[in-house]
């Protein structure tokens, strides 16, 4: 699946015409769907009309357009894809425009995609590519929970601190994660977007393997650096007709690209012009041609930079140019494939300079079209393709003199160094083609299940360590799910006697308090754990008991307690095919775990029931619990705690660590937001406030362990 079909369609007089689609993507997949089948979806270029099919092409494989509508293609595909991804995928943040619009028909127009994919997402891979599709997965994945799914971006990912700028960065990042296999060009690109999901979504992730622990799932990610047809260019610039005499030994440095901004086309003209201020010897004898492919011209920023180019290029001209010589070729236009070979050939230097690109085809292009007398690739270092092309120059974009220097270096390299190096280039992406990207990148797709190792104690340590360094710990846990597994009947969640014992030992440590913070009623809670010295808070916090505070109940609570009876005989009426009420004095859960079959119409009444009452009805794990409407919850009861025993500037000596699994603890991950280390544990969504996610109990007894060993604080 891609935003573009491998043809765009045009309508004339009333006719369907296919024109096919060009660039990297398209040629790297065409193939490797012809060889295997398969179905390609993607936006076939207009708006198809009601009940119109596209002309059957020649694709041997299926085709599933995705029709999208005039004003759909400006918010989704120019506003946030290439107005707002793409700039800030670059790191060029001033340039992208955040609109909620936009993104919402980017959600929309992603969830069409997803729907388009439907049909074969149970039947084998589905493989999404690029920026345009990055929420694909997730809507994918919530209607087929068992489908194979994968995503390859095909432009770079940005560091953490540019990322973050992006308003919905959980969104997007969620949207990916849904997949198997997460794929990059290089591994920075990976790095900065494992940073980023341990950072916005506090996911665990295993940076050597690659791997990430999210929403109860194991997610590759991996660097899979696209390459070209090499075979096929290498064809192409031999095929060529020879250089024409007329060139008069002029030698020839060109640039390739498509008129973006990303590709710094007018710093390279003027690296260019110092040149030749710099050498004047290169005058009358070295020009540059620059092609620009026509690119995105409904966006101002690039009908800004096609003027900026014209005025540069006309500056250089109008100062350098003789009667007989101009320095600087200009082209506006795409080129066919075999005069865009002899080009690459027939240039003495390929000047590759992006301010930053995902990977860049032109260079490989460029090294697989030196067949006889080589030239040489002088690269920016901050393309994509820098990471692997290590023979070639390579130059920081944005400083003039270094690339005016490295254009010297390159006009005046002697033949053998020029020869082993392009040697090298050639090896390299002769090896490492297309079809090589693509029999990788499926392998790794169709692997089996990966598995994160279990927490480390020196992974805890990173995270707790400096936190807790100097301060007295106040450990605050839920019980069900935290503490033990969930299970069927809250009775049968017993905490098991390695946890207790763990307890015991936190406990009785001088540095450290513990408090049980749970939904169960307050007497139960304390007779599951069992332990002496530890401040238990029931009905998620409506009651706390501390060994060294006075009992603590709230004010309004006693004015429930009559009602809640009341409620738990109206809930009657749902207490059927297993489903039963859990009585916890001034609340109570209706428990549906038992019911076979769909649960949700009983759920929904039972929560009309409870809301008719005058309780809040709060949905839980299999269950909707009934709370009085109090403005209290497990947040307040732990920062109650906190300042009746330490007074109110308890942070001054005290570290909060709290973990929970459930709904109600989202509570105390707010409250504490910034002022404490929170854990959120099992397989939740996006949707948690807390620091970090714990995929199980056993990774809270990890980290429990670690606090009873850890050093003590004086
Ligand atoms: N290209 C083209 N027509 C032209 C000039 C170039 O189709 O007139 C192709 C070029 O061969 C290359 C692609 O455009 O495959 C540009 O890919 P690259 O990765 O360098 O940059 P992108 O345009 O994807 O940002």
């Amino acid at each position: 699946m891609s935003n573009r079909l491998p043809f765009t369609v045009q309508r004339s007089r009333g006719k369907l015409e296919l024109k096919p689609s060009s660039g990297g993507l398209i040629s790297a997949l065409g193939p490797a769907l012809r060889t295997r089948g398969g179905t390609w979806i993607g936006w076939p270029g207009i708006e198809l009309r009601k009940g119109e099919e596209l002309p059957a092409g020649d694709e041997p494989y299926a085709i599933a357009p995705v029709s999208l509508s005039e004003s759909e293609v400006n918010r989704y595909y120019h506003g946030f894809s290439n107005g707002a991804l793409w700039p800030l995928c670059h790191s060029l943040p001033a340039r992208a425009v955040f609109d909620r619009r936009d993104w919402q028909t980017y959600e929309r127009v992603n969830k069409r995609f997803a729907a388009a994919a439907l049909p074969t997402a149970g039947s084998g891979l589905v493989w999404v590519h690029d920026y345009h599709l990055m929420l694909v997965p997730e809507f994918l994945r919530r209607e087929a929970p068992n489908a194979r799914l994968a995503f390859f971006l095909h432009i770079p990912f940005p560091p953490w601190d540019i990322f973050r700028l992006l308003p919905w960065s959980r969104d997007v990042l969620g949207g990916i994660l849904a997949c198997d296999l997460i794929g990059f060009h290089v591994d920075g690109y990976v790095q900065n977007f494992l940073d980023c999901v341990e950072k916005r979504l506090g996911a665990r992730v295993d940076r050597t393997e690659g791997l990430i622990d999210y929403a109860g799932r194991v997610v590759r990610v991996g660097s899979f650096p696209l390459g070209i047809d090499f075979e096929l260019f290498d064809e192409r610039s031999r095929q060529a007709p020879p250089a024409r005499e007329s060139r008069n030994g002029e030698r020839v440095v060109l640039g390739v690209d498509r008129l973006d901004y990303t590709k710094g086309i007018p710093d390279r003209i003027k690296a260019f012009e110092r040149l030749l201020e710099l050498y004047p010897s290169h005058r009358g004898k070295v020009v540059m041609l620059q092609l620009a492919v026509p690119s995105r011209s409904q966006l101002a920023d690039y009908r800004d930079l096609k003027r900026e180019i014209d005025e540069l290029v006309g500056r250089v001209n109008g100062r350098f140019a003789t009667a007989t010589w101009s320095p600087i070729r200009y082209l506006y236009r795409a080129v066919p494939p075999e005069r865009l070979a002899t080009m690459y050939r027939d240039a003495d230097v390929g000047l590759v300079t992006p301010l930053r690109d995902g990977m860049n085809l032109v260079a490989k292009e460029y090294v697989a079209c030196q067949v006889d007398d080589p030239g040489v690739l002088v690269l920016s270092e901050l393309a994509g393709a820098a990471a692997t092309m290590r023979e070639a120059i390579q130059v920081n974009p944005y400083n003039l003199d270094e690339t005016a220097e490295a254009i010297h270096r390159a006009l005046t390299m002697e033949e053998p160094e020029r020869r082993s190096r392009i040697a090298s280039l050639r090896r390299r992406e002769r090896r490492d083609n297309v079809e090589a990207w693509v029999g990788l990148f499926l392998d790794e797709a169709t692997a089996g299940a990966a598995e994160l190792t279990p927490l480390t104690d020196e992974e805890v340590e990173s995270w707790l360590g400096p936190f807790l360094k100097e301060y007295r710990l106040a450990l605050f846990l839920d019980y069900d799910g935290t503490l033990t597994p969930l299970v069927d009947h809250p009775d049968a969640a017993v905490l098991s006697p390695p946890v207790r014992k763990l307890l015991r030992t936190l406990v009785d440590r001088e540095d450290t308090e513990v408090g049980i913070v749970s939904g169960r009623s307050i007497d139960n809670v304390e007779n599951m754990v069992g332990l002496k010295d530890v401040t238990y808070a029931g009905n998620h916090g409506l009651e706390v008991r501390a060994p060294d505070l006075p009992d603590f109940q709230h004010e309004d609570v006693e004015h429930y307690r009559g009602r809640i009876a009341d409620l738990a005989e109206a809930l009657d009426e749902v207490c059927s095919d297993g489903a039963w009420v859990e009585q916890k004095g001034h609340t109570l859960t209706w428990h549906y775990r038992p019911v076979t079959g769909d649960p949700m119409p009983l759920a929904e009444r039972a929560r009309e029931i409870i809301i008719e009452a005058g309780f809040q009805a709060r949905d839980a794990h299999l269950a909707v619990e009934a709370r009085p409407p109090i403005g209290w919850d497990k947040g307040r009861a732990v920062l109650h705690v906190l300042r009746s025993r330490h007074g109110p500037s308890w942070p001054e000596h005290v570290r909060v660590i709290y973990i929970g699994d459930d709904q109600t603890d989202e509570d105390a991950f707010r409250i504490f937001h910034g002022m404490a280390a929170t854990f959120r544990v099992g397989p939740t969504g996006t949707d948690t406030a807390a620091d970090r996610r714990l995929p199980n109990v056993e990774a809270v007894i990890a980290i429990l362990r670690w606090l009873a060993q850890r050093k003590p604080t004086p």
